[in-house]
C-alpha cells in the first residue's frame, strides 16, 4: 500500500516532535530517486537543518567480524545510560545484495532496537556510495534535529567508504582484532592514519594478553605518525562488546576529544568544511544523476557502448561528446 505523503510541514514538525514513524519516512524520503520526492525532501531539509547539528557524531568502522553490531549494541546501550538518545546509520554500498547489514545484524543489537531512546535505521539501497552517503548524511540530519544526540554511521571497513563517513562525523572510530595481521583484516594504512581512535575488541578471555600487546604495538606504532591538525595523537584502546569492558574509557575519551576541540575550534572548523565538501559532493551526485538519468543521454550510450567496449570509438572523445550534447540540450531547454 501506497501511503499518501505528507506535506513539507506535516515532515517537519513531525520530525521536530521526535515523532518515530515520521522520521522514518521523513528518511525513506530523501533517499527517494524520484524527482518531484527530491524537491519535497529539498524543502524539508532547508526547514530541518537548522535544528540539526547538535549531536556528536561518530564514524564506527572495521572488518566484517571484528565485531561492529556487537560493540554498538554494547557501547550504544552505555550511552544511552548516560542520558543521551541514540541513532544509528549505516553506509553500505553493499548492502543492497546482503539485504542490509544493520537489519540483518539487529539479533545483536536487540538491547538497542528495542529501546525507544535508540533508533536503528539500515543502508539505503543505492549502487554507487556516493548516493548511499550522500544519503545517508541527510539521514544523520534528520535524526539530530528528531533530537538524537548522539549519531553512530557503520561502515564495513575495506575502503572508499570509510572516507565518505570520515567526511561526515567529528570522530571516528577504527575496531580492530589482537593477532591477525594488518593486511589480513584488510586495513590500509590510510584508514589508520584517518581515525582518532583504534580500538582493539574482543579483549576477553583467552584473548585478554594478546590485547593488550597490540595496543602496545599499535601505541608504539602510532607515535610514529605526525600529531594531527587539531592537535589530537590517535589513541588505543581495547574493549570487550561482550563484557563491556573498556566501554566506558572509550566514551570518556571521545568526550574529552569534544572539549578540546570545541576550546581549540577544531569541531567548528571541522564541520565547516565538511559542509562546503558537502556540497561540492551534491552537486557532482545531481549532475551525475541527471545526465545518466536523460533518455537522450541513455540512448546514445545504448547504441554506442559496444563501439567503447572493442575500441572502434574513442572513450574520451565520445564521453565529451555525450557531455556537450547535454549541455546543449539543458541549455535549450530555458530558452
Ligand atoms: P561485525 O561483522 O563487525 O558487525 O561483527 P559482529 O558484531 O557480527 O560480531 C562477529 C562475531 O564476533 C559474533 O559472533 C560476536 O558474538 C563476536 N564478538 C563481537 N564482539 C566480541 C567481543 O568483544 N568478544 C568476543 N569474545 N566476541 C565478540
Amino acid at each position: 500500500m501506497k501511503r499518501n505523503r505528507l506535506s513539507v510541514d506535516q515532515y517537519v514538525s513531525g520530525v521536530l516532535e521526535g515523532d518515530r514513524m515520521i522520521l522514518s519516512r521523513a528518511i525513506t524520503l530523501v533517499e527517494s530517486r524520484l524527482d518531484s520526492d527530491q524537491l519535497l525532501a529539498e524543502g524539508v531539509m532547508e526547514q530541518v537543518i537548522p535544528y540539526a547539528g547538535k549531536s556528536i557524531r561518530i564514524g564506527i568502522t572495521g572488518v566484517p567480524g571484528v565485531g561492529k553490531s556487537t560493540f554498538i549494541e554494547s557501547f550504544g546501550n552505555l550511552i544511552l545510560e548516560s542520558g543521551y538518545r541514540l541513532a544509528v546509520l549505516a553506509v553500505d554500498p553493499s548492502s543492497q545484495k546482503t539485504g542490509g547489514s544493520i537489519l540483518g545484524d539487529k539479533t545483536r543489537m536487540e538491547k538497542l532496537a528495542a529501546d525507544k531512546r535508540a533508533y536503528i535505521r539500515p543502508s539505503p539501497a543505492g549502487s554507487t556510495l556516493g548516493g548511499v552517503s550522500a544519503k545517508t548524511r541527510e539521514a544523520m540530519l534528520l535524526c539530530e534535529a528528531a533530537g538524537f544526540d548522539v549519531v553512530f554511521i557503520e561502515t564495513v571497513g575495506v575502503g572508499q567508504s570509510e572516507i565518505a563517513v570520515r567526511g561526515m562525523v567529528d570522530f571516528f572510530l577504527l575496531l580492530m582484532l589482537a593477532g591477525a595481521g594488518d593486511e589480513l583484516q584488510g586495513i590500509k594504512k590510510g584508514i589508520i592514519e584517518m581515525c582518532d581512535a583504534l580500538i582493539i575488541n574482543k579483549a576477553d578471555g583467552e584473548n585478554i594478553e594478546a590485547s593488550k600487546r597490540a595496543k602496545r604495538e599499535y601505541s608504539n606504532a602510532l607515535h610514529l605518525f605526525p600529531a594531527k591538525e587539531n592537535g589530537w595523537y590517535p589513541k588505543v584502546k581495547t574493549s570487550s562488546a561482550i563484557t563491556g569492558d573498556g566501554m566506558t574509557e572509550i566514551w570518556q575519551m571521545i568526550l574529552a576529544y569534544k572539549e578540546n576541540m570545541l576550546s581549540n575550534g577544531f569541531f567548528e572548523s571541522n564541520r565547516a568544511s565538511q559542509r562546503v565538501n558537502w556540497m561540492h559532493e551534491h552537486i557532482r551526485y545531481l549532475l551525475e544523476s541527471k545526465f545518466y538519468q536523460d533518455p537522450i543521454i541513455k540512448e546514445l550510450i545504448n547504441s554506442s557502448i559496444e563501439n567503447v567496449r572493442v575500441g572502434n570509438t574513442s572513450a574520451i572523445a565520445f564521453g565529451r561528446t555525450l557531455v556537450e550534447n547535454f549541455i546543449q540540450k539543458e541549455g535549450r531547454k530555458d530558452e
